[in-house]
């Protein structure tokens, strides 16, 4: 099988592209799936969620299997070899770039305080960082106090999108990739992101609060 190449690895903004099938087969039930390369279509992954999108205009539900492989299901059953014109959502695809890169920061700005990342979600509607509880010496029972900590990351937050800087990233020979968000941080991280922090809008922490054994930060944003 040709190796398939994941263009929206280097590339958040290609929306669109023609692309060769280079493997298809069934999926647990029946149904065909079809991978195809170059590969535009972010697969659920790293708390991020799939893209939406079409393969000749058919709408497709994307996957991955357990070897990394990204499939495509709902294309009908293209021969390999076949080439086909495959498209993304963009709206959807910058929205979870969106979320994704302040994901990124929000956790940068709580390591910063000291606490430790313990798990995350970059999905619309329930973005969070999550830390472990035992690292946070702030007081975060009290309303006002946790209040006053939601206002400090938020003007953090703020003064770093005010940089605009430039999220760049790197794929190694391992296929490790490395994203680095300048003047902040570099993470491994197999996401798609904006292309600098000046395209991010309505950056905002709306709750910081000790549930379920975790320090929950939930957070949203939307790109320009
Ligand atoms: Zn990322």
């Amino acid at each position: 099988m040709e190796k398939q190449l994941n263009a929206y690895f280097s590339d958040t903004y290609l929306f669109e592209a023609e692309a060769t099938v280079i493997a298809t087969g069934h999926d647990d039930g029946g149904e065909p799936w079809i991978a195809v390369s170059p590969n535009i279509f972010h697969p659920r992954g790293g708390g991020q969620m799939e893209d939406t999108g079409t393969v000749d205009g058919r709408e497709v539900a994307v996957g991955r299997l357990d070897d990394g492989l990204v499939v495509l299901t709902g294309a009908g059953d293209p021969a390999v070899g076949s080439v086909v014109r495959t498209a993304v959502d963009p709206d959807t695809r910058l929205l979870h770039a969106a979320l994704h890169t302040a994901g990124h920061l929000v956790g940068f700005l709580g390591e910063e305080r000291g606490w430790r990342h313990s798990g995350h979600s970059h999905f619309p509607g329930q973005a969070r960082l999550d830390f472990h509880p035992e690292s946070v010496s702030e007081d975060l029972v009290a309303p006002q106090a946790r209040e006053q900590v939601i206002t400090e990351i938020q003007g953090r937050l703020e003064a770093l999108v005010a940089t605009k800087a430039t999220v760049a990233s790197s794929l190694d020979e391992a296929g490790i990739r490395t994203v680095v968000i300048g003047g902040v941080n570099a993470e491994p991280c197999g996401g798609t992101h904006v292309r600098d922090l000046g395209a991010l809008r309505g950056t905002r922490v709306m709750e910081a609060k000790i549930k379920r054994g975790a320090l929950k930060v939930r957070y949203e944003a939307t790109h320009g």
